[in-house]
């Protein structure tokens, strides 16, 4: 896109202070049912969901930890099984030996570090094998502990789609949102823009046409 017109589509849809809660109010009234996927009674069970996660569908990983919630009830039950079961058991979640490793690693770590509890804090959760910033910030959002704002792919493309980040690098584009995002929607933003993410604004063809927010985005085609 020329410089100009995207100086020109910035300028038409204002700054990004005053665009930032009108967006998420729309973004709120258009996908009401914008909630984590992934099904998990306890906290354990949502450390496993999200590091199944990587790579696949939230679809998949609710299939696959349907019979495994039912079989492994405890941290300990993952370790007493020999590492070929687990993989096994992981497979159609796609790099299960890799998962495997990390979720018996995760595991022993709450056993012997936590009393088989999962942390709370950040910086204690990226230290579990398999646990990056995204897979913390999901984890302690979802326990009501948000202290970060998730980027995945698609809260990277529509925070730069929308002008609220100019950052390529996840970290940075966290760092924007989180000067930018009012606090108390930090947990609940993401999911917001996941949801438009799938819905409408798609990678390949975003549908302006349909989107509630296109009078508040410089990428708007409308
Ligand atoms: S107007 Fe288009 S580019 Fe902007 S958020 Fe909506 S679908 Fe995406």
């Amino acid at each position: 896109m020329h410089r100009s017109y995207v100086h020109e589509a910035r300028k038409r849809v204002g700054p990004k202070r005053e665009r930032i809660r009108p967006v998420i109010e729309r973004l709120a009234a258009a996908h009401p049912d914008a909630v984590i996927a992934l099904r998990f009674r306890n906290d354990v069970e949502l450390l496993i969901s999200v590091l199944l996660s990587a790579q696949t569908t939230d679809v998949t990983v609710n299939r696959v930890t349907e019979q495994l919630f039912r079989k492994y009830e405890r941290p300990e039950d993952y370790l007493a099984v020999p590492p070929e079961e687990l993989e096994a058991d992981l497979r159609p979640t796609g790099t299960f030996r890799q998962k495997a490793r990390n979720l018996r690693g995760a595991m022993k770590v709450l056993i012997e570090e936590y009393d088989g509890e999962v942390p709370t804090r950040i910086e204690e959760l990226v230290r579990l094998p398999g646990v990056g910033r995204k897979t913390a910030n999901v984890v302690a959002a979802e326990r009501g502990a948000t202290q970060g704002i998730v980027v995945d792919t698609h809260v990277r493309r529509l925070s730069q789609r929308l002008g609220f980040s100019r950052q390529d690098d996840p970290v940075k584009i966290e760092r924007d949102l989180m000067r930018l995002v009012p606090r108390e929607d930090w947990a609940r933003l993401p999911h917001l823009l996941i949801w438009h993410g799938r819905r409408v604004c798609i990678a390949r063809a975003p549908r302006c046409e349909q989107c509630v927010v296109n009078a508040l985005c410089p990428s708007s085609r409308v």
